[in-house]
């Protein structure tokens, strides 16, 4: 028998595990304020080798690994009992299958031993929807930055739209692969960071490639290995590679603005704690008379509180949940086909 700790609160477990993190946590909804609050969060992030990427099998067998730990801290920090949970939610895609698999299988599991209702969710509209919670923007335009996305979104009759997006790799993809092929351990942003502002600023020209209010990395990664080949400095290519990527970015979303005439950016993803990167979009943004909104930096990569409040959002909107059978996954399940009733 379900035991409700209160009838003013809903709690609701989010699982994430699209790529390198396998996260949980707990928001307790007050459904008299309505307002979400996260009462508690952990994630492990599994660590590739030096200089080789994410390893889809052996990401999922860490998060196979690690689950049972992180699912019990952070029921242990929110001072709950699985059959208090009133709401189980997973990210259910785009990402890489055997992980996504892994949360999936997880909220099934809970879902029917504990008969608690279970709703899938978009992890890019997860980015976007915690985002918006915690800086407490309204009507953004929004800069999508993460090791799987590129996008620039508004939103119009209840869909994120896409302003403008990558052609190719994502700017976390230029990020991680490069940094890689220095002999890095992905994800490497943070790295590249460092070693930027450790430069001498001293910049090579890289491949600038904006089309309309699209923008293509691949250029700048051949680029900067081959700089690194031949023997340039390579704090001085980070430099480099951040000030051209982060420029083109830049460029589109101060395009995207004057043409929407929105008043508010908010940066979310894993890439939006880059300070480099947030310190352009702000400049960008004041010309523009807009404010520039950043996710908080521990929430900006990859979390289980993006998912729980955006299953949150769902089910308080349209009551939402599916029978548990149909909890599937969907690697390419792409944000801007995601309705969103809640806005
Ligand atoms: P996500 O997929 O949202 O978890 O974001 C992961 C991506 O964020 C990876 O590509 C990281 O290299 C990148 N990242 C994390 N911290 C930083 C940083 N300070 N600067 C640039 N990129 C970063
Ligand atoms: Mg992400």
């Amino acid at each position: 028998m379900k035991s409700k700790r209160t009838n003013d609160y809903i709690f609701c477990l989010g699982i994430e595990s699209t790529a390198h993190t396998f996260g949980c946590s707990v928001i307790q909804f007050d459904l008299i304020k309505k307002k979400g609050k996260i009462i508690s969060e952990s994630r492990s992030v599994y660590k590739a080798p030096d200089g080789a990427g994410i390893h889809p099998r052996e990401a999922s067998r860490h998060h196979l690994e690690n689950s049972p730990t992180i699912l019990r801290q952070v029921l242990m920090q929110s001072n709950l009992k699985p059959n208090e949970i009133d709401l189980i939610s997973y990210s259910a895609g785009p990402g890489l299958g055997p992980c996504l698999r892994v949360g999936a299988v997880i909220a099934r599991a809970l879902s029917s031993f504990y008969d608690i209702p279970i709703i899938p969710t978009n992890h890019a509209l997860g980015h976007i929807e915690l985002g918006m919670m915690l800086t407490k923007c309204q009507d953004p335009l929004v800069l999508l930055v993460s090791g799987g996305h590129t996008m620039i979104l508004a939103f119009l009759n209840k869909k994120w739209r896409v302003f403008g997006e990558t052609l190719d790799i994502t700017i976390g993809q230029l990020l991680d692969q490069f940094g890689r092929y220095m002999g890095l351990a992905s994800p490497c942003g943070t790295t590249i960071e460092k070693y930027a502002s450790q430069s001498s600023k001293k910049y090579s020209q890289l491949p600038y490639i904006v089309k309309g209010n699209d923008v293509s990395f691949s250029g700048i990664l051949t680029a900067t290995k081959k700089l690194l080949d031949n023997g340039y400095d390579k704090f001085n290519i980070c430099y480099s590679l951040q000030e051209t990527a982060f420029a083109m970015l830049t460029e589109v979303i101060e395009r995207a603005l004057s043409f929407t005439e929105k008043k508010e950016v908010l940066i979310v993803g894993g890439v939006s704690a880059n300070n480099r990167l947030s310190n352009m979009l702000k400049i960008a943004t004041k010309r523009q008379k807009a404010k520039l909104y950043t996710c908080p930096i521990h929430y900006s990569g990859d979390n289980g509180a993006q998912i729980a409040w955006t299953a949150i959002c769902d089910n308080i909107s349209s009551g939402k949940t599916i029978k548990v059978q149909n909890a599937f996954i969907k690697q390419s399940w792409r944000l801007d086909s995601v309705e969103v009733n809640w806005r």
